[in-house]
C-alpha cells in the first residue's frame, strides 16, 4: 500500500502559518509517495474569513511540484466546506479551478460553525447534536456531487460542551450506513484524518471500526490525511493507518489527478 498523505494545510489557509515547502521536505523524510495540499475554502464562514487566494495559491503549488517533481509526486486539492446554502457557490468554485482532488468536509450547518462560540449545541443534547451532525452529513454527500472524499466523518467528536465528546456511533449507524451507500454509489470516498490520534488520544476520524463498515459495505476508494497545520505533522502516523487499512482489507490507497482516481 502506498504511504500518502492526502489531507495538508499551509499558509495558503487561514488558521495555518505553515511553509508548504517545509511540508514536502517533511514528506520526503518520512518516506512518503505522494502528497495533496488541501488548503481551505469555506465560504461565508461566520466571524471570520476562511476564503483562499486560489490563483496565487495554485501558482505557488505549481511553481513547488516542478521543483520537486523528481523527488515526490505533489497533487493540489482543496478542502471545501460543504454548506447546502451554498451549493451553486461551491459548485462553480470547483468548476472553474484546476485542482487535482477535493476534500468535502462538514465545518458549519446552516451558516453556523462548531467552534467558537459553538452555537450548534445550544439548547441540544448531545444526542441531538450529533444526530443533526450525521443527518446534515448525509444532506451534503446526497446532495454535492463535486469532491472526491467526505473529509473527518466524525469530526463534531472535536467540539461541543461535554465532558466526553467522544460520539456514539451505534446510534446513528443508520445514518452513517447511508452516508456510506451514497457515496458509494456516487463513486467517492473516505479519509482516514490522523489528526485524531495526537490530539484525541483516539484512532483517526473516523475510527476502524467504521473505516471497515464502509469497507464490508462494498466502500474502497480510500485515503490517508494528517490534516497538518504545520510540517512537523506532515506524514504522522500514516505508516500506523497503512497497517490498519491493510488488515481490514484494502489493496491500496486512492489518489487523484484533476479530480479523477489514479487508476495504478
Ligand atoms: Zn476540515
Ligand atoms: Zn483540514
Amino acid at each position: 500500500m502506498r504511504k500518502i498523505d492526502y489531507h495538508m494545510h499551509t499558509c495558503f489557509s487561514a488558521d495555518s502559518e505553515a511553509n508548504p515547502q517545509q511540508h514536502i521536505q517533511q514528506a520526503i523524510k518520512m518516506g512518503l509517495e505522494e502528497i495533496c495540499f488541501t488548503d481551505h475554502q469555506d465560504f461565508h464562514y461566520p466571524g471570520t474569513s476562511f476564503d483562499v487566494d486560489v490563483e496565487r495559491y495554485l501558482e505557488a503549488m505549481q511553481d513547488l511540484k516542478k521543483t520537486y517533481q523528481d523527488q515526490l509526486k505533489i497533487k493540489i486539492g482543496i478542502e471545501i466546506g460543504l454548506d447546502c446554502l451554498y451549493q451553486d457557490e461551491i459548485q462553480t468554485f470547483i468548476e472553474t479551478h484546476s485542482f487535482d482532488y477535493v476534500i468535502g468536509s462538514i465545518h458549519t450547518i446552516r451558516n453556523t460553525e462548531f467552534f467558537l462560540p459553538g452555537k450548534f449545541f445550544d439548547g441540544k443534547t448531545k444526542e441531538e447534536a450529533h444526530r443533526e451532525f450525521f443527518e446534515e452529513t448525509l444532506r451534503c454527500v446526497q446532495q454535492f456531487d463535486d469532491f472526491n472524499c467526505l473529509g473527518h466523518l466524525d469530526y463534531i467528536v472535536r467540539y461541543g460542551p461535554y465532558e466526553d465528546k467522544s460520539v456514539n456511533h451505534a446510534l446513528y449507524q443508520d445514518i452513517i450506513d447511508e452516508i456510506f451507500k451514497t457515496l458509494i454509489k456516487k463513486g467517492k470516498g473516505i479519509e482516514v484524518n490522523t489528526s485524531g490520534f495526537k490530539d484525541l488520544k483516539t484512532c483517526g476520524f473516523p475510527n476502524f471500526e467504521q473505516v471497515q463498515r464502509y469497507y464490508d459495505l462494498g466502500g474502497r476508494i480510500i485515503t490517508i490525511g494528517t490534516d497538518s497545520h504545520t510540517s512537523d505533522r506532515v506524514g504522522e502516523n500514516v505508516d500506523r493507518v497503512v497497517k490498519e487499512l491493510e488488515k481490514i482489507g484494502f489493496k491500496d490507497v486512492s489518489t487523484f489527478t484533476k479530480r479523477v482516481k489514479d487508476s495504478i
